[in-house]
């Protein structure tokens, strides 16, 4: 990576895995500038996992639209942006043991985000299971 004040190459100065969200996150330093900026490595789930859904059509795992249907059961709480995002990084790590081949039934993504949404929040759950549940 190259500096983002000067474009300059960068250096490594410290760098922390983040086991739960499986991120990395490294400190750089520019040896032009002496620049100080962070970087998180994550993974793309949505190029690595694809989601089997009830009519049996496999489509790409979205984060995004796994956010979006949380948020939509948190809207009643005012972190519900910060609360979803925390949420959609548990379900994430949650469903990892359900991945086979890289692939996760639909079916399976609606329970354990249940089960998250359900010990974090009665109402989101509820809400969620109205939209999303079998
Ligand atoms: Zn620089």
């Amino acid at each position: 990576m190259v500096c983002i004040q000067c474009g300059h190459e960068t250096s490594v100065a410290n760098s922390r895995h983040q086991k739960r969200s499986n991120q990395v996150w490294r400190r750089r330093k520019c040896q032009n500038c002496g620049c100080i900026f962070s970087t998180t490595e994550t993974t793309n789930y949505s190029g690595s996992w694809r989601v089997l859904g009830n009519n049996g059509r496999l489509h790409p795992f979205s984060r995004d639209k796994l956010f979006i249907s949380i948020y939509e059961s948190l809207q009643h709480r005012r972190g519900a942006i910060h609360e979803a995002d925390g949420l959609v990084t548990t379900v994430i790590s949650k469903l990892s043991p359900h991945v086979k081949n890289g692939v996760i039934k639909s079916g399976d993504v609606v329970t354990v985000t249940q089960v998250a949404l359900n010990r974090f929040d009665n109402v989101g759950s509820t809400h969620y299971q109205a939209f999303h549940g079998s």
